[in-house]
């Protein structure tokens, strides 16, 4: 029976048994999506401002789905999460990635995202390595990112483990900067090697001459730190030439390009100095 409370019956809302069953139906669907090869890695260009040429790609997970389409990461990455099958998704992102680089130029780097699930669902370090080495890939070919959630969870190992794997040279990239606490005394103690911005922040810059307080003061802050910093989300010639004059190393969005299959981004990457 619904109570009139308010309180009770939000919690009995039917809105919230309908999300719990898809919730439920996404995990089942899930366990077998990976073996049926339903997963696919979409990869978006990263432009380096100077040269304005492409030295990197991220690799962005992309499910198609037999009846439904393609459903994006923002639907499936917590359900995965949460069930733990974010660890044998995330080997297999790690591992298609890393293939997917030796056909590049040695010079354009693999940046993969990794869950804070994944740290605490057995030994990343592993997973890196086995990666690495199936595709014959060094090490700095390939760019952890990685949010700050990592940094701030109670498992203290993850941040050991991180430091363990930048030492063996991989990249480690603190992804979605600026949206969650971002102080400056872990970035002091935790040593990455890059700072990505959120998109969130170059989204509001519209017209010449708007400007992102929170941004410049991110920009003074890691040069301060000696961090050079990526442009995530750069969709329009306005926001390229704002995250240029604030002195941005990368760029990446849909004004270079958007995220593209294998084979398109290596046509992409033949010849074209921009994407
Ligand atoms: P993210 O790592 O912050 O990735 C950037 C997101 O912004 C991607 O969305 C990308 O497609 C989108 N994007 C790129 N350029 C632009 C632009 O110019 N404008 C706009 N509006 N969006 C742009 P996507 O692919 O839907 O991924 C969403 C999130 O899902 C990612 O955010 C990341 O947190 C997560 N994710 C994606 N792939 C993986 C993966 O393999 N493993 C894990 N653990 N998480 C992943
Ligand atoms: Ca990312
Ligand atoms: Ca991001
Ligand atoms: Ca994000």
């Amino acid at each position: 029976a619904k109570s009139k409370a308010r309180g009770s019956y939000r919690l009995f809302h039917p809105d919230m048994q309908r999300a719990d069953e898809a919730g439920r139906r996404l995990r089942a669907e899930l366990s077998g999506a990976l073996t049926r090869g339903e997963f696919a890695l979409a990869f978006q260009p990263i432009v380096q401002l100077a040269s304005q040429r492409i030295v990197g790609v991220e690799a962005l997970l992309r499910w198609h789905h037999p009846e439904r389409g393609l459903i994006l990461p923002a639907e499936f990455i917590p359900v995965a999460e949460e069930s733990g099958q974010i660890a044998s998704l995330g080997a297999w992102v790690l591992g298609t990635a890393c293939k997917a680089a030796r056909h590049w130029p040695e010079d354009v780097k693999i940046s993969v995202n990794v869950s804070p699930r994944q740290f605490e669902l057995g030994d990343i370090r592993l997973v890196v390595g086995d990666a690495l080495a199936a595709a014959g890939l060094p090490a700095s070919r390939l760019k952890l990112e990685v949010t700050e959630s990592v940094l701030l969870s109670q498992n203290a190992s993850s941040i050991h483990v991180l430091q363990d794997l930048r030492e063996q040279g991989v990249i480690l990239v603190l992804d979605d900067f600026g949206t969650g606490y971002s102080s400056l005394s872990y970035l002091d103690t935790f040593k990455v090697d890059i700072v990505k911005v959120d998109k969130s922040f170059i989204s509001r810059i519209r017209a010449p001459g708007d400007r992102q307080p929170i941004f410049e003061a991110i920009m003074g802050m890691t040069a301060a730190l000696n961090l050079p910093v990526t442009a995530e989300g750069v969709e329009t010639r306005v926001q390229l030439d704002y995250v240029t004059r604030l002195g941005c190393e990368w760029a990446q969005g849909y004004y270079f390009a958007r995220p593209v299959s294998e084979y398109e981004l290596r046509r992409r990457l033949q010849g074209f100095s921009r994407a």
